[in-house]
Order: C-alpha cells, then structure tokens, then sequence
C-alpha cells in the first residue's frame, strides 16, 4: 500500500532529507586518498547526533553502521572499514536519517584523487540517470516511466542497471510501497500522484548487471568485478511535479 503524504508531512520529511543532504556534503571533501571509510562513519554519526536526528541505518535488521561505504566493485551496502582509501577509487555514500518520525535517504558516489575516465563516466552518467528519472516524477506519470528512463539513459551509455535492488517508497518507514526498479517500461505500473514521496536510487554497472552478496550477508559486489556507481535523491511528487527533498 502507498502511504500518500501531506503538505505537512511532506515539510517535515523535508527537515530529516536536509539533515542528510548536509551530512553527505560535508562527507565529500573528506574523501581522499589516505582517509578511511571508518572515520567517514563517525563523522556521519557525529553531525546527526548534532542536529538531534538518529541515523537510520545503524542497527536496521542489524547493520552495524551509520554509513554504507561502497567502493569500487562494492554496489552498495558496504560496511565501513580502515583500508585506507587511494587515488583512482571511487566511493559510494548511502545515508539515512529519521527525525521527527520521517526518515530521509540520499547517496552519492565520489572520485577519490584521480579517477580513470571510464570511472569518471560511470559516475556522470549515473547521477545524469537519477535526474531523467527524477524529471519523470510527474502527477499522472506511472511509476514504469521513472524506471524506463534511468534504463534508457543508462544503457544508451553503455553501462548496465542492476536488478537486484530497487528504489522505494520512503516516509514514517525508511522502506515502503512502491518498489521503483531502475528499468521497466514506459506507460506501466501505478499512476503518481501528489503526495507520493520516493527514494529514487539507480545502481549502475560498468560491465554486467549481475551482482553477489559476500559472506557478510551485506555487502553487495559486481560479479565481474567492475566498478558501480549509486545516486539517490528522496523526492516528494507535488502538484507542480517533482521536488528534491535531499537537494543541498
Ligand atoms: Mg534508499
């Protein structure tokens, strides 16, 4: 079932999706060669406890972080660690928050030092197929037409859309109806309407979509070992169309 939410619901959704839009700003000029993705966490930690929200990750069916830390070949849902990060990795961030009872969810994948250009592609690319999904995010659009843009956009590009995770509906649970697949077909799936609100998240491949979980029962990895890349922006569906909750 879709919760819909209201105007004032949707304002308050708005202060959690801030929170983490500023925590993930701050985290990007701290990720550089020699940093750790276990100071990353901390850092996470710290500002959410500052701005007295709770981190929405830690502890959610026993992950053990505030931070999912997701480098190169690591899809998502990576575990912080002390490996030193180096020139020409690339990192994703996924991180959440719920303050006054609405959660918020946004990532972001960063180039560490000096990136290859394939590397720089797969990056641009993905964060450009967030937006073509988010464009689609209309009132009277079905939910297909998010995902067939994310897919279009991507593969048109080369790359490929991992199926095994999707987007969702987000609100008073940090998961709920709709799952938002990145691919799918235009003109299918449930109408949008005002109120809906959506964590819109295509995790992209460099080569094959297909992907593992480690021993870790977490950690999500490309099969090929090619790098992937994750953007994700919480978005409310109004009546004017979409509006980025988790936009700096
Ligand atoms: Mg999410």
């Amino acid at each position: 079932m879709i919760i819909l939410k209201s105007p004032r619901e949707i304002d308050r959704m708005r202060a959690a999706c801030s929170i983490v839009a500023e925590v993930l700003e701050g985290l990007r000029p701290l990720v550089c060669p020699g940093a750790t993705t276990f100071d990353l966490d901390k850092y996470a930690s710290a500002e959410t406890l500052k701005r007295n929200a709770k981190c929405a990750f830690r502890g959610y069916n026993n992950f053990p972080s505030s931070l999912c830390c997701s480098p190169n070949d690591v899809v998502v849902h990576g575990f912080p660690n002390k490996t030193l990060l180096k020139s020409g990795d690339i990192l994703s961030l996924d991180f959440g928050v719920v303050y006054d009872d609405f959660f918020g969810d946004a990532a972001v994948t960063i180039p560490v030092g000096d990136v290859s250009a394939a590397a720089k592609k797969l990056i641009s690319v993905t964060e450009a197929s967030l937006y073509a999904g988010i464009e689609m995010a209309t009132p009277g659009n079905r939910l297909g037409d998010i995902s067939a843009a994310v897919q279009k956009y991507v593969e048109s590009r080369g790359f490929s859309v991992v199926r095994d995770f999707v987007g969702h509906g987000i609100g008073r649970n940090l998961h709920e109806d709709p799952q938002i697949p990145n691919y799918g077909l235009p003109g299918k799936g449930v109408k949008l309407k005002p109120g809906m609100v959506l964590a819109i998240e295509p995790m992209i491949n460099e080569k094959s979509h297909e992907v593992r979980i480690l021993n870790d029962k977490w950690t999500v990895v490309t099969c090929d070992g090619g790098f992937s890349a994750h953007f994700e922006h919480t978005v409310a569906i109004t009546e004017n169309g979409p509006e980025i909750l988790t936009r700096i």
